[in-house]
């Protein structure tokens, strides 16, 4: 439905002028007549529309795009807007999309104290009775960051901890993960104590005449205390949520694709956004591998928010791990591990009997896939689920990561219309060791966005946050350089493959938005459209590439709204 076209007898009235005009008159808009909520003048506007490029000014309406176009006519269309705000230059982009993320884990590790870079045991102690001060009792509090490596020779003890905090465990784990800090609470709630024997692969650290554990527990023997740790509560899910969210904004995030999401997530996006508290849009993929999830939204069916704010209409499935760790499904032995090929976690038959289900209750699929024997089996079981549901409207299957592919399988992608939803940064993250795992060859067609984009499929773009960071301008960068931030390679790594900006833009934007089946509402800059913008300090489309990380975020919009703005941070 189009704004200002609604049932009341005012907006009757306005649509018979509208014919009117444009029965007899000339189409342009009479300014008392549509007044702007929002008038944004003299930007430089990247619109993402082929037909008209860029512009320096938009009016907004209700949420969504009235008007766009140059700063002289908006000033005589809207001369009496509600706002008008003056952009001195700066850039501004369609709202960018992560179209695949993890709020949650990006909520756990901003949750956790922050205990990176603090030089001394009692500054640490500091922080975390600061943390007890505002924590009700018996909840537990975790941290991580403080480095292990530093202070191996002189490990600091429970006593301390201890005596700050005697109402609440606490679990401080190391920078690297190869050591934790806890109180004696936390002590005892695993029954550690000085006759607990160590794990295999794992130490607790003793005090030499006492037998009585120090409170640092190396390795494997922090899964004892690490396992009492109680799973999020609905409270705690929702803030995390909510602290991944701002730094979403904060970023130029308007909307994320959430990568895997459980009962309790659904429950908390339901509430955050009842309660107007998440401030950009969430297309949620519901965890396929939770059966009674699963069954209860195929009876259900999607939940399409009229609103956008919060759509559910996916299932996330995984076909196979991880490169560095080996897990990912290859047709062919791993080239530095001959013995292995890696291992499908889901097979073929799951994902083909998920996906015919998901097509006929009106859902998407959206699988995890990394090895070229995971990407083709998912491709096939694509293929027969679609031609079993040949009344399937508007498949759009998905699949998450698509990073080695056979040659052969590349151009399957666009003939079946499945998308290959890719992460830039997972390569540049990756090339130091890719080749070793994958050999000369196969590598070709690994993260291989120019092929794929080549053959005609869609390919929004993406994070993958925490693994990666959230900044999309560091993987605008990686799509256009295949270089780390320092610049390395030279040159780039298998630089055939880079993208050009207008195509990486366009992937975190407009293929993005096609993603999650929303191009007519999102991705770029049009009447009609969601409001949604990303204000930036430089123009991306024109900067050497390495200036692009240093790109600012100085306002963000989501449905004409200001969800963050730098200069109120300043
Ligand atoms: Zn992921």
């Amino acid at each position: 439905m189009k704004i200002g076209f609604g049932i009341s007898r005012t907006a009757g009235r306005i649509a018979t002028f509208w014919l009117l005009l444009r029965l007899f008159g000339p189409l342009e808009v009479p300014a008392q007549s549509s007044n702007a909520d929002l008038l944004l003048l003299n930007a430089h506007v990247v619109t993402m529309n082929e037909k008209q490029p860029s512009a320096q000014a938009i009016a907004i309406r209700g949420g969504r795009i009235l008007w766009v176009g140059n700063t002289e006519e908006a000033e005589r269309l809207y001369p009496r807007p509600a706002h008008a705000m003056d952009l001195h230059g700066a850039t501004v982009l369609p709202g960018i999309i992560d179209a695949h993320a993890h709020l949650i884990n990006l909520g756990q590790s901003l949750v956790r104290l922050n205990l990176k870079d603090i030089p001394t045991e009692k500054e640490i102690i500091e922080r975390v009775k600061q943390r007890a001060a505002s924590t009700a009792p018996d909840e537990w509090i975790l941290g991580w960051g403080w480095d292990e490596g530093k202070w191996a020779s002189h490990y600091p003890t429970k006593e301390a901890l201890s005596a700050a905090t005697p109402n609440n465990p606490v679990f401080l784990v190391g920078l690297h993960t190869f050591a934790a800090w806890a109180n004696q609470r936390a002590l005892e709630l695993a029954d550690i104590d000085k006759n607990t024997k160590d794990p295999e692969n794992g130490k607790i650290l003793r005090d030499e005449k006492t037998r009585e554990p120090t409170g640092i527990l190396l390795n494997r023997a922090q899964d004892l205390v690490a396992r009492h740790i109680p799973p999020m509560t609905l409270a705690q899910t929702k803030r995390a949520m909510q602290l991944a969210a701002s730094e979403c904004v904060r970023n130029g995030l308007t909307s994320v694709d959430e990568a895997r999401v459980t009962p309790l997530m659904v429950q908390a996006f339901h509430e955050l956004v009842r309660d107007g508290q998440m401030p950009l849009r969430v297309y949620a993929m519901l965890d396929g591998a939770d059966k009674d999830l699963v069954e209860r939204w195929l009876k259900r069916g999607p939940e399409i928010d009229p609103h956008h704010q919060l759509t559910v209409r996916a299932f996330k499935l995984f076909a196979d791990g991880a490169l560095g760790s080996r897990g990912a499904a290859l047709l062919e032995p791993y080239s530095d591990a001959p013995q292995t090929q890696g291992i499908m976690t889901t097979p073929e038959s799951e994902v083909y009997s998920l996906t015919r289900r998901a097509l006929e209750a009106g859902f998407q699929l959206c699988t995890h896939a990394i090895g070229d024997a995971a990407n083709r089996a998912v491709l096939n079981a694509y293929e027969q689920a679609e031609k079993e549901v040949p009344n399937a409207h508007d498949p759009r299957l998905r699949i998450e990561h698509a990073q080695v592919l056979a040659p052969e399988d590349i151009p399957r992608f666009a003939k079946l219309g499945v998308i290959a939803s890719m992460q830039p940064t997972h390569c540049t993250s990756d090339m130091a060791w890719a080749e070793q795992r994958l050999g000369p060859e196969r590598v070709k067609y690994a993260y291989a966005w120019r092929s794929v984009k080549d053959s005609g499929a869609h390919l929004p773009l993406s994070s993958d946050f925490p693994g990666e960071t959230l900044n999309p301008f560091y993987g605008i960068y990686a799509a256009i350089t295949r270089q780390d931030p320092q610049g390395n390679p030279p040159g780039g790594w298998h630089p055939e493959q880079r993208l050009t900006r207008e195509e990486a833009l366009r992937g975190y934007t407009l293929e993005a938005a096609y993603g999650e089946f929303q191009e007519n509402n999102k991705g770029s800059l049009e009447k009609d459209k969601l409001a949604d913008l990303t204000v930036v300090s430089k123009d991306i489309t024109k900067i050497p590439p390495a200036e692009i990380l240093s790109v600012q975020v100085l306002k963000t919009f989501v449905g004409g709204k200001v969800v963050y703005d730098l200069g109120a941070h300043q």
